[in-house]
């Protein structure tokens, strides 16, 4: 298949100051080297616990944030330095629906003038033909015409995400990142929002990135996985594989956790002990050595580097080292 976004050796690096003189004294490494692949179509789901990394990789990926270091390839296209004119136009291929459906909505916009601003801003569309076209995407959203007239505050959690969504599809893009899009809603919702997303996804021919702190909600939606902690990406394979056969022990940990209804195939749960290391001052070697069941003395020197240990399965982890 067609690859359509290609991230190479990214690094979001926020610098640190202190004292008096706002000296600085650090960087937090939020994103720190990761590269990952998109193909045409497919949903890839970006996971792991808060703090890692994830959400800011998303923002920086589509421009919203700019890159410290490294490649970003959208469609043929380099995008990392892209500005002005020549960035606005790239934008409207790929577009962002966040996790807050609250926040994420001016309060004192229509719906409708919500979903066509977008629109407005790229078209010199007439005015009967834009309210014709938010009506159409108000419909495919699984929400009412006449939702057109109405404020953010008259809708439920999970229809303010319909709104957000219908948002990010007027333009017709080629990439939606979605930011953990359902963990504001209740359960029952989110699985209505995520069907949703799922059927536009054929619909118009999207590609997602679908960023998530939990394993279970990605389950359903992606087609390869890709696990990160503090600010790494240890593994990436296909959904199967993640779930089924995970090489790495930090996503051994997360797999083990999720409820299993096979008694056949329970597995036993791995608990890690300690909290996350803060990104500003990240372990050496392998950012994972301090809470690793598994560690090894080489682990606090060697960082280990994505590497390719089955069809389709990579992990960054010494363990692997010699295969
Ligand atoms: Fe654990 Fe070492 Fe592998 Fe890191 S490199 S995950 S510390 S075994
Ligand atoms: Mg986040």
């Amino acid at each position: 298949k067609e690859i359509l976004l290609e991230v190479k050796n990214l690094k979001k690096y926020y610098p640190v100051h202190a004292g008096f003189f706002r000296r600085k004294v650090g960087d937090v490494k939020a994103v720190d080297d990761i590269s990952l692949t998109l193909k045409k179509g497919e949903t890839f789901g970006l996971v792991g616990e808060s703090g890692c990394g994830k959400s800011t990789a998303g923002r920086t990926i589509l421009r919203l944030t700019e890159a410290t270091e490294g490649q970003i390839m959208f469609d043929g296209e380099d995008i990392t330095d892209l500005g002005g004119s020549a960035l606005r136009k790239a934008r409207q291929d790929f577009q962002m629906v966040f996790q807050d459906p609250y926040a994420s909505l001016n309060p004192k916009m229509m719906v409708g003038h919500l979903v066509d601003e977008p629109i407005r801003n790229y078209t010199n569309k007439s005015h009967k033909a834009l309210k014709a076209d938010v009506k159409e995407l108000l419909r495919r959203v699984g929400l009412r015409e006449e939702d057109y007239y109405k404020y953010p505050h008259e809708f439920s959690g999970g229809q303010r995400q319909r709104i957000g969504i219908a948002r990010a599809l007027a333009l017709n893009p080629k990439l939606i990142v979605a930011d953990e899009p359902v963990s504001a809603l209740d359960v029952s919702i989110q699985s209505q929002v995520l069907n949703l997303l799922k059927e536009l996804q054929n619909e118009f021919d999207l590609t997602y990135l679908f960023i998530a702190h939990d394993l279970s909600v990605v389950k359903h939606m992606s087609d390869r996985i890709g696990i990160m902690y503090l600010g790494h990406l240890v593994e990436v394979g296909d959904k199967d594989a993640i779930y089924k056969e995970p090489l790495h022990p930090y996503t051994q940990a997360l797999t083990s956790a999720i409820p299993e209804p096979d008694p056949l195939h329970k597995k036993e749960r791995i608990i890690l002990e300690g909290d996350v290391p803060s990104p500003q001052n990240p372990p050496t070697g392998c950012v994972f050595h301090t809470r690793c069941p598994v560690a090894m003395p080489k682990c606090k020197e060697i960082v280990p580097q994505l590497k390719e240990v089955r069809p389709n399965q990579q992990v960054a982890c010494l363990l692997y080292e010699d295969e």
